[in-house]
């Protein structure tokens, strides 16, 4: 049974889509990448459910067949040569704010992160200021525990919601439970959040919207922006800053083919127009080489390339854009 023929048996069972080698670029910020063997938006917990049982009962083994999820795809790389197995991206009905109680706010996993950090304005709740220049979404910022401005996602998190693909099962864990580090969570492949609770302050409307105004002033003057880049490419190592030691190194403008260092932001990489996901990835690598080899610091990656990548043979030689 190959995936085309999960694609057919798909077909009219679910209130969302799928479909067989669909094109992933223009779902990322770098916007770059191939094809999704199969594609599916589940529109509801109800079509994850349907996705789950589809693949069992054609016979793919749910805990075998290569699962990613993709949010907002601001944070990863995908490969030229697109994605074995599934990529599943929630849909639109599934980003969606709402309020719990007088201080907590509970949204869908596809709601983008600026979003949910505007419902808590609107309600006069601090905490969810630094979400508003991230661009990911909340499913997104759970796996990743986005952060910045000294606040991450585990916080003010108090739940998520949870469907496991290799067990189809759906179950509320708790923040505590998910077990977050500093960009990063413990949830396994297979595991797709759905929706997240959060617990928020009350505060003065005019200060959160100052916070927020001066995060974004700080951002576009200090940033890129969102298009052809995912942010910053590698962690801060402790007690130092990734972008100060890339550009300590000299590196920045350094370009592999069509990515290079941004000029404004040392750990943002840009892609340029014609450029592959293969250049981001031989430039990450020749990057990190340099700075191994030019200040001592083992830089660890923070995006995540996705599908196959060819051993970077190009480290050696990068140019200056
Ligand atoms: C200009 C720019 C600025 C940024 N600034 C910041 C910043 O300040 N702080 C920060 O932390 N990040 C930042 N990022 C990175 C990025 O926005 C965050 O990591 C964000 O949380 C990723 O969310 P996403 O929905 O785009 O996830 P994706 O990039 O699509 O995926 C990232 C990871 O999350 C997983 N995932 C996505 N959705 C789900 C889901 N529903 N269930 C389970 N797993 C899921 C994916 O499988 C993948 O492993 C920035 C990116 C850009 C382009």
């Amino acid at each position: 049974m190959n995936l085309d023929q999960v694609a057919t048996r798909l077909r009219g069972r679910l209130a969302g889509r799928s479909a067989a080698h669909f094109p992933l670029a223009r779902l990322t910020t770098y916007r770059l990448g191939g094809d999704a063997e199969l594609y599916v938006e589940p529109a509801t917990v109800s079509d994850l459910q349907v996705l789950g049982e589809v693949l069992r009962d054609s016979g793919v083994d749910a805990s075998g067949v290569p699962v990613t999820v993709l949010g907002r795809g601001s944070n990863l790389v995908v490969s030229d040569d697109g994605v074995e197995g599934v990529v599943i991206r929630l849909g639109p009905r599934l980003a969606w704010t709402r309020e719990t109680g007088s201080r907590g706010a509970r949204a869908g996993a596809a709601t983008p992160l600026p979003q949910l950090a505007n419902h808590a304005l609107r309600r006069g709740l601090s905490g969810a200021e630094f979400l508003v220049a991230i661009p990911g979404s909340v499913g997104g910022g759970v796996r990743m525990n986005a952060g910045a401005h000294g606040a991450d996602v585990a916080s003010i998190l108090t739940a998520a919601l949870i469907f496991d693909l290799s067990t189809l099962s759906v179950k509320e864990r708790l923040a505590g439970q998910l077990g977050f580090g500093y960009r990063c969570s413990e949830l396994s492949a297979s595991e797709v959040v759905v929706e997240a609770s959060f617990d928020l302050k009350v505060a003065a409307d005019s200060s959160i919207r100052e916070r927020m105004e001066a995060y974004r002033r700080h951002r576009a003057k200090t940033q890129p922006g969102a298009a052809q880049n995912a942010g910053s490419v590698f962690k801060n190592p402790p007690g130092d800053s990734a972008g100060r030691l890339v550009e300590a190194c000299g590196l920045q403008g350094f370009r592999v083919g069509g990515a290079s260092v941004s000029e404004l932001h040392a750990n943002f990489f840009m892609a340029a127009e014609g450029a592959s996901s293969q250049d981001v990835y031989d430039l990450v690598h020749a990057v990190a080489e340099r700075v191994r080899a030019g200040a001592g610091v083992e830089l660890e990656t923070e995006i995540r390339f996705v599908g196959r990548f060819r051993p970077s043979t190009r480290a050696s030689a990068p140019e200056h854009a």
